[in-house]
């Protein structure tokens, strides 16, 4: 039988009303079977998520607090939301029992797992669906990292049968010592993944706040074009570049079992959304570009030298500089005589940045080392331009029609992306450039 994983984010999970819309949606489609659920995000600007009323909860219980009194925020959300569904259910007992194994544990990752604990039971209740410990089923190794292998098969043999319902909290699992450990903010699409993988779903949906992906930045574009499908590739490109819908990790375990995602928005489950799929899958839109986006504050280090080309290891003694001095490099765009080093501004204080150039001096005698800063990236990303003449004209023409310097150029070798350098003063105004090239 095939199945869909159906992730909610915290916005799908702010109140009772809104997780009775969620029941609405899972109900309508009987084949989501595999429920994985985030804690409770905002219900409107200013608002606080669980999660973060938990890691606060954790400082004040480290500081000396009473239990009762650190976790009141979080009690009195859950309340709420069991008043507004207003269905009978009584989660009481897990919340007096979440405050004595929060004081026991005295754990930041188990108290900041709780949201989603305890939001799964809730969902669990009102869907009369199977409860699954992530704690049971998603395993970490000792390095921090996930035991893949081992967590797909306690998955399939914790919800055996695929015409059950299931929901898992998202966002942890449990260490090698049985302690649980959380996924970095945001992961609860990682256990989404991680779910849907083990039961060899049909689609992985992500259900959130927006109608999947737009073309470019709504907030420098107004209304972009909505993207109907990407692939995988594209997306991580995309999303490497700042266009955050999905955890960028989210995508590694569905894309191995080449399981298609979808994101769909709980408040409009009508949209059609954006389908990620695997390039086997992949129809291209007709479109040359597929999305736009960028990143600001880079720093860029601009290394010159003469026959560079013929120097063996060059390239690695430059590179070992930037090892010892703890820095990894974003992009490495060269030519003959030239290199440049693409570093994140924020990772690079005065002093490294001057260790670093030293360091580079005395192991390659560069002719010029020249330090590029508040530069922004545009990444311009679609399996369309390689096949179209004429692209990378058209966007040096967009762009120098704006009269916009490009410090930089990164075409990468799968010639599904081009990269640009401007400086963070041109950032918004390139990207509309751009856009309007290719999408206006
Ligand atoms: N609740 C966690 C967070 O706020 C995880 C998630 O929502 O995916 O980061």
């Amino acid at each position: 039988m095939a199945v869909k994983v159906c992730k909610f984010g915290g916005t799908s999970m702010a109140d009772g009303n809104i997780i009775r819309s969620v029941k609405r949606i899972i109900e309508s489609d009987g084949e989501r079977r595999y429920i994985v659920v985030s804690a409770p995000g905002k219900r409107y600007s200013g608002d606080k998520k669980v999660t973060d009323l938990l890691y606060e909860c954790h400082k004040k219980l480290c500081g000396g607090a009473d239990v009762k009194e650190c976790f009141a925020p979080v009690r009195a959300r859950f309340e709420s939301i069991v008043r507004e569904l207003n269905s009978g259910i009584d989660i009481e007992g897990e919340l007096a029992a979440t405050e004595e194994r929060i004081a026991a544990a005295m754990s930041e990752d188990f108290t900041a797992s709780r949201g989603e604990y305890l939001c799964a039971k809730v969902v669990s209740l009102v869907l009369g669906a199977t409860f699954v410990d992530a704690e049971n089923v998603i395993f970490f190794r000792e390095n921090g990292e996930l035991d893949g292998e081992r967590s797909y098969k306690a998955i399939r043999e914790a919800c055996p049968d695929r015409s059950a319902l299931y929901v898992l909290p998202g966002f942890y699992g449990s260490d090698p010592s049985g302690k649980v450990k959380t996924f970095s903010r945001g992961g609860s699409d990682i256990s989404g993944a991680i779910v849907a993988r083990a039961v060899q779903a049909s689609l992985y949906e992500n259900w959130t706040d927006v109608s999947g992906f737009l073309a470019c930045d709504p907030r420098i574009v107004d209304s972009p074009r909505p993207i109907k499908s990407v692939s995988y590739k594209e997306l991580r490109e995309l999303s490497y570049m700042g266009a955050n819908v999905l955890h960028s990790e989210s995508i590694f375990p569905v894309r191995k079992a080449n399981i298609p995602i979808r994101i769909k928005n709980t408040f409009r489950p009508e949209d059609e959304g954006t389908s990620i799929l695997p390039i086997t899958r992949y129809k291209p839109s007709g479109n040359v570009v597929t999305g736009i986006a960028g990143k600001k504050n880079f720093t860029v280090i601009f290394i010159e030298k003469s026959l560079m080309n013929s120097e063996i290891g060059f390239i690695a003694r430059v590179l070992e500089v930037l090892r010892r001095n703890e820095i990894s490099v974003e992009h490495i765009p060269s030519g003959i005589d030239t290199m440049s080093l693409v570093i994140a501004s924020e990772a690079l204080t005065p002093e490294k940045l001057s260790l670093i150039t030293e360091g580079i001096r005395e192991a390659v005698s560069p002719d010029t080392i020249r330090i590029i800063e508040d530069i922004a990236l545009i990444a311009t990303v679609g399996h369309g331009m390689s096949s179209s003449v004429g692209t990378s004209a058209r966007l040096f023409n967009a762009i120098a029609a704006e009269k916009i310097n490009i410090t930089m150029i990164d075409q990468g070798s799968s010639e599904l992306n081009i990269i640009v350098g401007v400086k963070n003063e041109d950032y918004e105004k390139c990207i509309r450039a751009i856009y309007r090239e290719f999408f206006g």
